[in-house]
């Protein structure tokens, strides 16, 4: 059962289309697990379509929200693409939403090792604002203690882990702020794999300063 959904302000932007991509992204992703917060978008289309109806000077907008929208569900309709190139397995990605396997299937990933038990891939989205990627903790693997120094969203797509606040599981919607500081630990039974959209961090002294080893992820 979900127990982390976006904010309804955070849905509110969704549906108006003026999340950041990568963000929203993570949204589109979420959705896929929950039927709740796909209803509240749902409604949030609704009434956006209620209020600009007959508002010529709101033409303009609802002709930009309508290109969001179809822009956020294009990957949903979309076969994934050049599969043979990703390093996932065809099993393992059969149950990731279509957004995902849309995502994983147009970039050329490969698992990097972060720490022993933490993975990561790099994915392209288009957005430069922010870095996204996948993570995979192992089954019972500790992630170092770190801070946050850029918001953060993850999705947990497979398996669950936990951190000081709590345990996460499948469909998840987490959204950390700077500062914030976490020890997150898969479960002992299975690997956890997680979609991450980070603001790109910003370099102030000196790369090590803001190299943190949960998030930082170069591209391939
Ligand atoms: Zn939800």
């Amino acid at each position: 059962m979900i127990k982390q959904h976006p904010t309804s302000d955070l849905l509110a932007e969704y549906a108006a289309g003026s999340l950041p991509w990568a963000q929203a992204v993570c949204v589109t992703t979420h959705l896929h697990y929950c039927s709740t917060c796909t209803m509240e978008v749902d409604t949030l289309n609704q009434l956006g379509a209620q209020l600009m109806a007959g508002d010529s000077e709101a033409a303009a907008d609802t002709a930009l929200l309508d290109r969001v929208l179809k822009e956020i569900d294009q990957p949903r309709e979309q076969a994934p693409a050049q599969v043979a190139t990703v390093p996932l397995s065809a099993g393992a990605r059969a149950d990731l939403p279509p957004i995902v396997n849309h995502l994983i299937g147009t970039t050329e990933v490969q698992w990097k090792r972060v720490s022993s038990g933490l993975r990561a891939a790099h994915l392209n989205v288009g957005d430069t604002e922010h870095e996204v990627a996948l993570h995979k903790i192992c089954a019972g693997a500790k992630v170092a203690h770190h801070d946050h120094r850029a918001t953060e969203v993850t999705v947990v797509l497979r398996g669950s882990f936990s951190d000081e606040d709590g345990v996460y599981g499948e469909g998840d919607f987490l959204l950390r702020e700077p500062g914030e500081t976490h020890r997150p630990m898969a479960a002992q039974n299975q690997d956890c794999l997680c979609l991450s959209a980070q603001q790109a961090p910003i370099r102030l002294t000196g790369a090590w300063c803001w190299l943190n080893p949960f998030l930082r992820i170069q591209p391939g």
